[in-house]
């Protein structure tokens, strides 16, 4: 659109420029003519003024007997001509437009009329001839004087200068309307290519934006498919730029992606192309590739230049990028296609903190694909009560008596089958569901707790895993509280199972989460303990009953069964804290009794019992009212 506004400008300014040359030549024409008409009347008046002169002077030499009287009456006749072609025709019109002619034409040919049959008798010798000179004279110092206004006089160059001036007045004119329309183009021009800069260019970076890079990289397949050669795409995404800008403010944040994008730019050839894709990503087409290899150089220096230490206006930043890279036409043909395949690549380099990039891998996009397949299906098993859960019991060590049932989830999709309790939380979580998914989990633990009492079974405890997600962004206080009101079960009948990880995910929140639903009067588990990165301290604020071993410890006893120093110190430790320690995983009776000699008090596994659906809990439970026995092939089986 705008290109076409600037074609209509410079259309307009050419028709003007040619406009103005087209009247000024008409000006010069008419001047011309002008000129040509002053000229011709004063040569016209001129050709008179000799023609009596040559009259005069045939009279004299008669009179001196030096011409005969046939040659005067010849110049008579040639004088009378002479007027008589003044008088009329076209070509004289001129002439005789000039104020004076007709009237000065007029006079001569009175006085030639009068002197003509004098003039016819004179002979050779006759002094008459003199006299009629005289008598001429004062009429040839009119024609004179007629003449030299007219051609040479002052009024005729006068005249001409004016008509001279209007000429080169005409001319500057034009000079400047040429001038005025040259530099209107040029700031046309100008402002166009102004606009166009701005159209495909970042305001603050200045490297060419979402646009630029897109119709780039139309252009460099086009080439590539001509010349059989590759070029790739590098996606590259900033990490924990949000928390640069939310603690250090905006001014800080645009400064290191300015510094970010110089140091990008600065980083690939000069047929490259880097731009701004949005927010803190940015984009790479590398051009003239012959193999993958060149794209992983690129992709370590831009990872050297940038994940390193900058210091924006005082203060300490240490960026970090994940880099995705798709190849054309390895990786996919179509520019959109080759986008998302960087992309994908970017967001598995994301995922992986041990790496800086990730190639793009053709696996990759399947694992999308399940991804949305799931996270769409999940709504709908969410909305429709299309999940499961299973009930693993936990026994007393001493007793062998069941306390509580853990619920685990379970989910089996028509497509993919059975998708494991860690990867439905994932999912969840990044299709924001987790509210939903924690709430449906509660609710239907502690409804079937409920039932199970209804029922006169032994009254246990259920205990429910909590989600990240709804750990730190939701308010999970005010939903176990909602839970607990709606079934109706007594609090102290929940326990809510949160693993290492998560209390680690906001220290400065969670001790208050913590005292909120102690406050409620559930108990509080500390799943998965041992494999987080938790300190004394940090536990030592945390009022947990529980703390639940994680099975991988116990399962490496089956390989040293001699080493029980871990489990031991672990133990001392929950009992220092004045917690209850549960060991899960537990399949062999030797970890069974080790754990019970080193006062465990708890144990889940597969040794006692495998999650079941809750009527085969109902068939446990019955026959829990006395303690259970068990041998090593139980598990077997
Ligand atoms: P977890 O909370 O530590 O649960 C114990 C896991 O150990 C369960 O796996 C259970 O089946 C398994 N297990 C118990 N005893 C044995 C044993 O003797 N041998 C072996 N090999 N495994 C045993 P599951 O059900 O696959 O759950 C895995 C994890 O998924 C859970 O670990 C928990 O972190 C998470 N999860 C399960 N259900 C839910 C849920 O409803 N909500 C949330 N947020 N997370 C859940
Ligand atoms: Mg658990
Ligand atoms: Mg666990």
């Amino acid at each position: 659109m705008k290109r076409i506004k600037l074609f209509v400008l410079i259309f307009v300014v050419l028709m003007f420029a040619v406009s103005s040359v087209i009247s000024t030549q008409r000006y010069t024409q008419v001047t011309d003519i002008l000129t040509h008409s002053m000229k011709t009347v004063g040569w016209t008046a001129s050709e008179l003024e000799l023609e009596m002169l040559k009259f005069m002077q045939a009279l004299r030499r008669t009179a001196l007997n030096d011409m005969s009287a046939e040659d005067l009456h010849l110049r008579f006749e040639l004088l009378w001509s002479r007027v008589g072609v003044l008088s009329v025709g076209e070509e004289t019109r001129d002439f005789r437009s000039q104020p004076g002619a007709i009237e000065l034409l007029r006079n001569i040919k009175q006085r030639l009329v009068e002197i003509e049959s004098e003039v016819l008798n004179l002979k050779m010798g006759n002094q008459n001839a003199i006299r009629i000179v005289q008598e001429l004279k004062p009429l040839q110092t009119r024609v004179r004087e007629f003449n030299v206004n007219s051609f040479s006089g002052d009024r005729a160059w006068a005249g001409l200068k004016y008509v001279h001036s209007l000429h080169n007045d005409a001319n500057i004119f034009l000079l400047g309307l040429l001038l005025s329309g040259c530099i209107l183009v040029l700031l046309l021009i100008r402002e166009s290519a102004v606009n166009r800069k701005q159209a495909l260019h970042d305001s603050l970076t200045g490297l060419a934006n979402r646009h630029f890079f897109q119709r780039d990289l139309k252009k460099t397949i086009t080439h590539a498919q001509r010349n059989n050669s590759r070029a790739a795409v590098h996606m590259i995404d900033m990490n924990g730029f949000k928390e640069v800008n939310d603690r250090l403010g905006h001014a800080v944040g645009d400064a290191l992606l300015q510094e970010i994008s110089s140091r990008l730019a600065q980083s690939v050839c000069s047929s490259d192309v880097v731009a701004r894709l949005g927010g803190d990503e940015f984009g790479i087409i590398q051009k003239h590739i012959t193999s993958s290899d060149e794209c992983v150089r690129l992709a370590q220096h831009i990872h050297e230049q940038i994940n390193c230490e900058i210091n924006i206006h005082g203060y300490r930043v240490y960026p970090n990028v994940s880099i995705g890279i798709s190849v054309f036409p390895d990786d996919a043909e179509h520019p959109d296609k080759l986008l998302n395949n960087a992309d994908t690549a970017m967001y598995f380099s994301k995922k992986d903190a041990d790496v800086c990039y990730r190639l793009f891998e053709q696996q990759m996009n399947d694992s999308v694909l399940r991804y949305r397949v799931l996270a769409e299906s999940l709504q709908v098993a969410l909305l429709h009560d299309q999940l499961q859960l299973v009930y693993q019991p936990i026994v007393c060590l001493k007793t062998k008596k069941i306390v509580l049932v853990e619920a685990l989830l379970r989910w089996h999709h028509e497509q993919y089958g059975y998708i494991s309790p860690p990867e439905v939380v994932s999912i969840a979580e990044k299709a924001g569901l987790a509210e939903k998914l924690n709430e449906w989990v509660l609710l239907k633990a502690c409804s079937q707790n409920m039932l199970w009492r209804k029922a006169c079974l032994p009254w246990i405890q259920v205990s429910v895993n909590i989600s990240p997600a709804m750990y730190t962004r939701y308010d999970l206080v005010a939903i176990v509280s909602r839970t607990l009101s709606a079934t109706g079960l007594p609090a102290d009948q929940l326990v809510i199972e949160i693993t290492e990880d998560t209390t680690m995910q906001d220290i400065e929140s969670s001790p208050g989460i913590l005292h909120k639903l102690r406050h409620l009067g559930v108990e509080l588990a500390l799943d998965d303990f041992g494999t987080g990165y938790s300190s004394l301290s940090h536990l030592k604020n945390m009022p947990f009953q529980k703390l639940k071993i994680d099975k991988v410890f116990i399962q490496e006893l089956s390989n040293l069964p001699k080493d029980m120093s871990f489990i031991r110190t672990i133990i001392n430790l929950a009992h220092g804290l004045g917690m209850k320690v549960v060991a899960e995983g537990i399949e062999l009776i030797e970890n069974y009794e080790d754990l019970y000699l080193e006062g465990c008090e708890y144990g889940q596994g597969y040794l006692f019992y495998k999650p079941v659906p809750s009527n085969e809990i109902e068939d446990i439970l019955q026959e829990n009212l006395s303690p259970i026995y068990f041998s090593s092939q139980d598990i077997n089986t």
